[in-house]
């Protein structure tokens, strides 16, 4: 899978997943004028506490509604943006939409739960980021517990300490972040503890293979355990089957997200989820 290679180095192999040819070309070309006229959505998915399954969280995930391709996944233009410069727009449009969605629904009066976002490592490395989501904020009457930050251990590389020099921002502000898709890159528990990192997303990648090798489980339960000893939440990603729940909540973790529970939704059905507060296995 491209992704294992490992964020900001995908492979084009895969025509049903990454588009090749004319439909990427296509993408690259319209995506300028995708951002700048709406043709972005935020799709939500809830992040369930395992002590409660209570909702205690949701994630803003981005799709593009084209008017030929239909619903287009992330996969097949965030690495387009990335390449080609448009991942700040992109990036920007993601941080104003979450931040305008958040208002939206604590003015509805839906459970307050943070709405987190993902960031790309050159979004994190332009210096004005913590700023600009500052801004947004006050302008939306929203406080930095109301948002969350996901980033990728990719955003980690070197030179380090710009990614350092946000985070500590980010962190002053009060904005929560979360290291996403743990134990797929190369970073240990040991080089981000000093980080202001408050909460850690187990790839799905572990999640998947839980039920069948126990080596996995070894590994899941040992990154919860040293987790908690940093003071960090675990959150398990991937989350399709009842035993993989099972799983997780024997082994501590704190927060679980997957189809299981609920696939990613649209803006309607997301408020729709909030308003029961508790997820209950299907
Ligand atoms: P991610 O942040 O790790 O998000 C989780 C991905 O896994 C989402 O895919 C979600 O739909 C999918 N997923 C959730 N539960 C399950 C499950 O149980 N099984 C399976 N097989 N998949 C599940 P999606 O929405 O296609 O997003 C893919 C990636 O694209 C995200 O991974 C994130 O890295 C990136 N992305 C999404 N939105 C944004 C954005 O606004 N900005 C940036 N920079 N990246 C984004
Ligand atoms: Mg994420
Ligand atoms: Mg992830
Ligand atoms: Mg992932």
């Amino acid at each position: 899978q491209s992704k294992r290679a490992g964020r900001g180095r995908y492979t084009f192999y895969d025509a049903a997943l990454n588009p090749a040819g004319p439909k990427r070309y296509a993408l690259e070309r319209q995506l300028p004028r995708a951002i700048q006229d709406g043709e972005l959505v935020l799709h939500f998915q809830p992040k369930v506490q395992l002590s409660d399954m209570r909702i205690v969280g949701m994630e803003a995930l981005v799709r593009w509604q084209h008017p030929e391709f239909g619903l287009v996944f992330p996969g097949d233009f965030i690495p387009i943006a990335e390449q080609a410069s448009l991942i700040g727009a992109l990036g920007d449009w993601v941080m104003q939409a979450c931040c305008a969605q958040q208002a939206a629904w604590r003015a509805a009066g839906l459970a307050p739960v943070p709405l987190a976002f993902n960031v790309s490592p050159q979004q994190l490395r332009d210096p004005s980021l913590p700023s600009r989501l500052g801004k947004l904020l006050r302008q939306h009457g929203l406080s930095a517990t109301d948002i969350e930050i996901e980033i990728t251990e990719s955003c980690l590389v070197e030179p380090v300490e710009v990614a350092v020099k946000a985070l500590s921002e980010l962190e002053r502000m009060g904005v929560h972040i979360a290291l996403d898709d743990f134990g797929s890159g190369f970073s240990s528990l040991g080089q981000i503890r000093q980080l202001p990192i408050h909460k850690l997303k187990i790839d799905r990648s572990f999640v998947n293979d839980l039920r069948s090798n126990s080596d996995v489980g070894v590994i899941v339960t040992s990154i919860i355990t040293l987790a908690h000893n940093l003071s960090m939440r675990v959150v398990a990603e991937g989350v399709e089957l009842m035993d993989q729940l099972v799983y997780l909540k024997t082994a501590a973790c704190d927060e679980v997200q997957g189809y299981f529970l609920s696939r990613p939704v649209a803006a309607e059905d997301a408020a729709k989820l909030m308003q029961h507060t508790h997820l209950r296995p299907p």
